[in-house]
């Protein structure tokens, strides 16, 4: 397995490789190397041919009271996940590299940046799609993997690369989780064993929210109390940040669930936001 940290280097492995006839996908992620991010490593060896995992705490997606600096680095056994997962190239680069001394240009991507996660965090969107569409620049890929897990980056990725028209295949995988259900994130690793047992009680709203959705088809405000109300009993050190139910598609609210909607939340406990949802079919 290659690590590369400069751009003429990765663009000269990815040149190399389509030569041969590969195909490639990137798979770019923050470290601190997970299950999580091991699945869409996966699904994308079984897409194509020429593996890039890159690995880079973007800065422009923090805001400045955010766990910029606590964000967990680990590069050594981040290497060792990607090279067990049979990743072929590490791009691994500096803020320097990525950013320059001074980088103007942002992408944002409109309203779809605003709801959601990006009320409460104003440019982290921006930031997202700006590194995103830099990587794409810069590797050139086939076909690009996110997770379920961040439904509205997912989404926004998707938009952007359609307004912008550029030629990468965007797959979404499914939300890798623990046993008891918590979706698996970097940040889980600052929750205490007592935040991390309530921590479940997020999977539990959405379990609760999909069954209640299927089986009664309720007015979404309605499921939004009720998973207030289970939030409220089963984690009681969580502050609430935001819990909606919107078109999967477009991100707008909705008010009735009769079709296919997006129940999403964010909870903080502690210091540690977490974010979870769960998309549930129309009938
Ligand atoms: P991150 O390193 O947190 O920026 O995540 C990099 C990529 O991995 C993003 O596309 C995430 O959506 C995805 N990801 C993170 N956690 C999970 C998970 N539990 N299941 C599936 N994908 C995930």
């Amino acid at each position: 397995m290659n690590v590369t940290r400069n751009i003429d280097d990765i663009r000269r492995l990815v040149a190399d490789a389509r030569a041969a006839g590969q195909s490639i996908a990137l798979v770019p992620t923050m470290g601190a190397i997970h299950e999580g991010h091991c699945s869409l490593i996966r699904a994308a060896k079984d897409a194509c041919d020429f593996v890039v995992v890159s690995i880079f705490v973007n800065p422009t997606q923090f805001g400045p009271d955010e766990d910029f600096q606590k964000y967990p680095r680990m590069e050594d056994s981040d290497l060792a996940s990607c090279e067990r997962c049979g990743v072929d190239t590490v791009f691994a680069p500096s803020v320097e590299v990525m950013y320059g001394e001074e980088s103007l240009t942002e992408v944002s991507v409109g309203r779809l940046g605003k709801t959601l996660c990006g009320a409460s965090r104003p440019g982290h969107f921006a930031g997202v799609c700006t590194v995103v569409a830099k990587l794409f620049n810069i590797v050139l890929p086939d076909a690009a993997f996110f997770g379920a897990k961040d439904f509205q980056q997912a989404v926004i990725i998707r938009r952007m690369t359609d307004d912008l028209k550029f030629p990468v295949r965007i797959v979404i995988c499914p939300t890798a989780r623990q046993g008891d259900g918590l979706a698996i994130s970097s940040r889980n690793s600052y929750l205490t064993p007592a935040q991390r047992k309530q921590a479940t009680g997020l999977y539990g709203a959405l379990q609760m929210a999909d069954e209640k959705i299927r089986s009664q088809h309720p007015c979404a405000s309605d499921v939004i109390e009720a998973i207030r109300a289970h939030l409220n009993a089963h984690v009681p050190q969580g502050q609430i940040d935001y819990i909606q139910i919107v078109n999967p598609k477009d991100l707008r609210d909705v008010g009735s669930t009769d079709r296919a909607v997006l129940v999403a939340l964010a909870v903080q406990i502690g210091g540690t936001r977490l974010i979870d949802n769960t998309l549930v079919d129309g009938p």
